[in-house]
């Protein structure tokens, strides 16, 4: 029977209705149970109305955060300016990239105000080009903290052609959407940062057949994203199933950045201006390192093309910063001066257990030649100085209040003596 209240009238849905189906979804009321009747033979199922709510609230949530989002786009100089307080050096990238950004979401932006969609948004995704630790996801992930918009990593060597085992690209829009909290329209103003985009390169010089071809299908797949498309993603994430019901998350507007490190690709650089890599006369590391630093600045999209990207891949990613090696002064500041630098978090640590710290310029210059042996820029000054500070951290709880402590060059080599014996490493 299909119980309920018609509405207006005040009557009770009668036996003589038994055949009623739900008129949004008709699916007869024994499959659906429960049916609400309007008006003229009108009737709406639970799920129906469960539906509707769900669409109501994101409808509710999108106006409210679209009104919150841009309020001002900030000027590229403002983005720069707090891109400083995090990221150390790559000046030349952080320009572009803050020049890059603004507009993009100037346009966008403008495109919201007048309401139409007459004046086309260029779209300016990135290219980051630069060694492992250099900054290149930090630098993307910096800029959507400031922006306020939501923000996903995405590794390209995982994904992999629909149907093929691996991760299809949709999953990247999944992750963006968690980042947003479903708001998919915040989801669909965020930014998407993919590393490792160099290597899905085709690498045209190697002629090879052994070589696998399928990078090139999921540049293609890639290339659709970043050109702007609606693309299906299963909420769920995974693989798609036909049956399965899924969101539909419109690109055009999400701004991309790809990093990778393109190694090998000074020598194509090399190459097309009748340079030679090495051979400065002096042959020494950091001679050589700035011959090949300065080989990359000048980088071309026809250089990264012959790398192995495809054309019209690199055509949508018409911005290209390169990124420098840090240098041992760099990771010195890398350690000191960024709003959470490492060593500020272990100095609050230490005024938490009402102690205090000390590096000296000796221990902050050999962490930092530590970490530039390992080849893995900045990243590796994180596990250097944990390493350092283990014992310490074991002990720190228990030990007496208001004691200094000072980290010495030699209790970075390794000196555990003095840190357990307390006196040296105590002033
Ligand atoms: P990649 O260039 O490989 O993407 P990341 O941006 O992931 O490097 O850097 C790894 C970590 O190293 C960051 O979380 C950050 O702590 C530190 N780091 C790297 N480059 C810089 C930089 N230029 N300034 C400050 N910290 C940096």
């Amino acid at each position: 029977m299909a119980s309920g209240k018609e509405f207006g009238s005040g009557k009770t849905a009668q036996q003589g209705k038994r055949n009623a189906n739900c008129s949004f979804c008709r699916k007869n009321y024994r499959e659906v149970g429960p049916l609400v009747e309007g008006p003229e033979d009108v009737y709406i199922c639970g799920e129906c109305i469960e539906l509707c709510q769900s669409i109501l609230d994101q409808e509710r949530r999108r106006r409210g955060s679209s009104k919150k989002l841009f309020n001002r786009v900030p000027t590229p100089r403002e983005i720069v300016k707090e891109l400083d307080q995090y990221v150390i050096g790559q000046d030349k990238s952080k320009k572009l990239l803050s020049v890059a950004v603004h507009s993009h979401y100037k346009r966008l932006m403008h495109n919201l105000e007048i309401g139409t969609e007459d004046v086309e948004i260029e779209k300016s995704n990135i290219l980051l080009i630069g060694p492992t630790g250099s900054g290149k996801t930090l630098l993307a992930k910096t800029l959507a903290k400031s922006l306020q918009v939501p923000f996903a990593i995405g590794d390209a060597t995982t994904l992999t052609e629909a149907g093929y085992v691996g991760e299809d690209v949709e999953n990247l829009l999944l992750k963006l959407l968690h980042a947003a909290d479903f708001d998919i329209e915040a989801a669909q103003r965020g930014i998407i940062f993919i590393d490792e985009i160099d290597k899905i390169g085709k690498t045209s010089q190697n002629v090879s057949i052994t070589r696998d071809v399928s990078g090139e299908g999921v540049q293609q797949a890639l290339l659709k994203m970043l050109e702007g498309t609606v693309a299906n993603v299963p909420p769920q994430g995974g693989r798609k199933h036909p049956e399965q019901q899924y969101i539909q998350i419109d690109t055009t507007n999400i701004l991309f950045i790809c990093g990778g490190t393109f190694v090998g690709l000074e020598d194509i650089v090399a190459r097309r201006m009748g340079k030679k890599v090495i051979g400065f006369g002096n042959n020494s590391e950091t001679h050589e390192e700035r011959a090949r630093e300065e080989l990359l600045s000048n980088a071309t999209v026809e250089d990264v093309m012959e790398f192995g990207l495809i054309p019209e891949l690199l055509g949508r990613l018409p911005v290209i910063g390169t990124l420098a090696p840090l240098h041992e002064e760099a990771l010195v500041q890398v350690l000191t001066e960024p709003r959470n630098a490492l060593v500020r978090q272990y100095k609050k640590m230490f005024e938490m257990e009402e102690c205090s710290l000390e590096f000296t310029e000796g221990a902050l210059r050999e962490i930092a030649k530590l970490a530039r042996s390992r080849e893995t820029g900045a990243r590796g000054l994180r596990s250097i100085l944990e390493q350092v500070m283990f014992e310490l951290m074991f002990e720190l709880p228990e030990l007496e209040r208001g004691q200094k402590f000072v980290i010495t060059e030699e209790i970075v080599k390794g000196d555990r003596k003095s840190i357990h014996r307390g006196d040296s490493a105590a002033a």
